[in-house]
């Protein structure tokens, strides 16, 4: 599942494609909204909130979430598409670019004044220009028992973390993801090396979560499962978390470097 620098890195360069352009092909392969057509509208903008995008389109907001395997790509007019026009769910053109929805987990067109509805759970936006570490904070701690792993990618305390930061966070901070999240040390901490990872990540390509850029050791932890730990040697653990069953998510974490408190 794409992180929250991946999803602002998108809404930039949808951003850069699309506003201030008029529509001039707007196909929305969504049976619900397939008459939708905002073609002759001007793209007002296009911002990413935690997770999900948000494109302005006159009285309109298309709003569009990747979930596991969804992308956006930006062509030039008239250039190959680089997956299957099956997987397309929506299109939207100008005169000289191409904007195509890829598997979105969700696309739906909905009224510029319904944002909230879909936004307005969220916690506080790790990559937002509202960002707001107290209460970050102060959701994570209401968290009480639940595990750390859970709450970290729970977007209603704070939104942005994926499967990836939510493994590299717990290394970071010593804690195995399955620690009960009021037995974690100094969550204001927690909140700052999250919103730290986000920010230095957000207009890099390649995700770095250890200052080494060389393949293979960019993560401490996550996809890392039997290999040894880059800081003690210990093989890391893979394993998986959930919340509930059927949604489980991998974990990987160093025994020695974060012992279950
Ligand atoms: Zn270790």
């Amino acid at each position: 599942m794409p992180e929250g620098d991946t999803v602002w890195r998108t809404a930039q360069r949808l951003d850069a494609a699309l506003t201030r352009h008029v529509l001039t092909e707007c196909d929305v392969r969504v049976p619900r909204y397939a008459t939708v057509n905002l073609s002759g509208n001007t793209v007002d903008s296009v911002i990413a909130r935690g997770k999900h995008l948000l494109t302005r389109v006159g009285d309109h907001t298309i709003h569009t979430h990747l979930k596991m395997e969804g992308a956006w790509h930006v062509y030039p007019r008239g250039a190959r598409w680089k997956r299957p026009g099956h997987q397309a769910r929506i299109v939207l053109g100008t005169d000289d670019a191409v904007a195509v929805g890829f598997s979105l987990g969700i696309t739906e067109v909905i009224g510029r004044d319904e944002e909230e509805s879909v936004v307005g759970h969220l916690g506080p936006d790790l990559l937002g220009p509202d960002w707001d570490a107290a209460v970050a904070a102060a959701n994570l701690a209401a968290a009480e028992d639940r595990p750390i792993g859970e709450a970290l990618l729970d977007q209603r305390i704070m939104a942005g973390i994926g499967n990836v930061y939510r493994n590299e966070i717990c290394f970071l901070r010593g804690v195995d993801p399955r620690t009960p999240t009021d037995r974690v040390p100094d969550l204001p901490k927690v909140v700052d090396l999250a919103h730290r990872l986000l920010q230095a990540n957000r207009d890099r390509a390649v995700r770095v979560t250890t200052g080494d850029r060389r393949p293979g050791r960019r993560d401490w932890v996550y996809g890392r499962g039997g290999k040894p730990c880059l800081r003690c040697g210990t093989l890391i653990v893979a394993d998986e978390l959930a919340e509930e069953p059927g949604r489980e998510r991998s974990i990987f974490y160093c025994p020695n470097c974060q012992p279950l408190r």
